[in-house]
């Protein structure tokens, strides 16, 4: 099937919640190649999702060895993977204990459910989360987002979400009150706009939360896994949250969700508490491994670092030619570049040029490549962006 065709499949049976222009049916590393033969270098890589890049040989072994095995099993009983899974997350996030679901509102569903029983004894329930966070689309998550137009048309919203701005502790404080159970936050927001938190931001919410007995709950849905050259974003600040998310890049395209949570709300959910089907089958969690595997083996961190400095120091040369744009934004492999206008029409350029991106939060373009990106197709990408935007300039 070609685009066109594909497209009119599409539009007739799958609900319009998206709006994709192209049809991708191949995959390897950084690259991709859509329905009519196109290739592209991947600076999206599935949302931050394929930070070992487009099947990538460990992983699918590692899917087609445990899939031959055993896929599922319930949680009724254990599977060899699961406790090997949350030991090889748990060494590095500095200890505690995980639980497994399948998304990242999922796990962020479960973190807002882990400060609540832990508050319940005190009647404490609410969570503190920043505007222009994002945590995701179920009610609850969406409600913690601190985004009007996510929740537009939804209510009745539930209760006990209160809104904070984000670098700004003072705000924080002050939403704080005797029912307060926990302040959720990224430390480098992403569907905000690629905004990184203020070292004295993330140190300061966590001497607040120690100080007033509530949870620092990190969302590491985005951030986590190697993206920002450290395993979880917060370790950069040297913030150690009571409890964090992931998702996304931790099965590499593999749905798999996760809470990792320090030993203090560890054994906080009892049997009865809290429960899904998938979590942490033998196969997302096979998945998983062969990710952390592929990212120590490979050295991804310090390739996430290297090369982020890279995009960042080339996109800033491109961005001090031109006034609409205003600058950089970046940490690690999440790098954007801050237009004054609409991004939509730099991204569309850039997909017509072989390069995809992600035009976020309006004015923001967003590269998030694969942590396996090299620094010559950094270069090529940042070629590709100064080509482009000397285009839309002279329009
Ligand atoms: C993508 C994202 C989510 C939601 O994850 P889903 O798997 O789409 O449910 C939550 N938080 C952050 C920071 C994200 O980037």
């Amino acid at each position: 099937m070609n685009t066109a065709e594909i497209a009119e499949l599409h539009k007739k049976y799958v609900m319009p919640t998206y709006a994709p222009e192209l049809a991708l049916l191949k995959g390897a590393g950084t690259k991709v190649w859509d329905a009519d033969g196109n290739e592209y270098l991947d600076f999206l890589a599935g949302i931050a999702v394929l930070n070992v890049g487009h099947c990538h040989p460990a992983v699918v072994k590692a899917i087609q060895e445990q899939a031959a095995k055993l896929m599922h099993v319930s949680n009724l009983y254990y599977n060899e993977q699961q406790p090997k899974l949350a030991q090889a997350l748990v060494e590095r996030a500095g200890g505690g204990k995980c639980f497994f679901c399948n998304s990242g509102a999922e796990a962020n569903e479960g973190l807002i459910k882990l400060a609540r029983l832990r508050g319940s004894p005190k009647g404490r329930f609410e969570v503190i989360t920043m505007k222009n966070s994002f945590h995701g689309r179920t009610l609850a998550t969406l409600t913690a987002t601190g985004q009007e137009k996510v929740q537009k048309g939804f209510a009745p919203l539930p209760e006990g979400f209160v809104y904070a701005e984000f670098n700004d502790l003072a705000s924080c404080e002050a939403a704080i009150n005797e029912k307060t159970a926990a302040i959720l936050v990224e430390a480098v927001q992403g569907e905000g706009g690629v905004v990184p938190a203020d070292p004295a931001f993330l140190q300061g919410l966590r001497k607040l939360c120690d100080e007033k007995d509530i949870l620092l709950l990190c969302d590491e849905v985005q951030a986590g896994m190697g993206r920002t050259g450290h395993w979880f974003s917060f370790q950069k600040y040297g913030v150690q949250p009571d409890a964090f998310s992931l998702a996304k890049a931790l099965g590499n395209g593999f749905p798999i969700g996760a809470i990792v949570a320090a030993p203090k709300v560890a054994d906080i959910f009892q049997p009865g508490n809290h429960a899904t089907t998938f979590g942490g089958t033998p196969l997302a969690c096979a998945a998983a491994l062969a990710v952390i595997e592929t990212i120590e083996k490979e050295h991804l961190l310090e390739n996430a670092q290297t090369t982020g400095a890279l995009l960042l120091e080339k996109l800033q040369t491109i961005a001090e030619k031109y006034d609409w744009i205003e600058g950089t934004r970046g940490c690690g492999l999440m790098v954007g570049l801050v237009l004054k206008d609409s991004a939509t029409p730099l991204q569309k350029l850039l997909q017509k040029k072989g390069l995809l991106t992600l035009a976020t939060a309006g004015n923001i373009l967003r590269m998030l490549p694969p942590l396996i990106v090299t620094a010559e197709e950094v270069e090529q990408a940042a070629a590709l962006t100064a080509e482009a935007c000397k285009e839309i300039d002279a329009m």
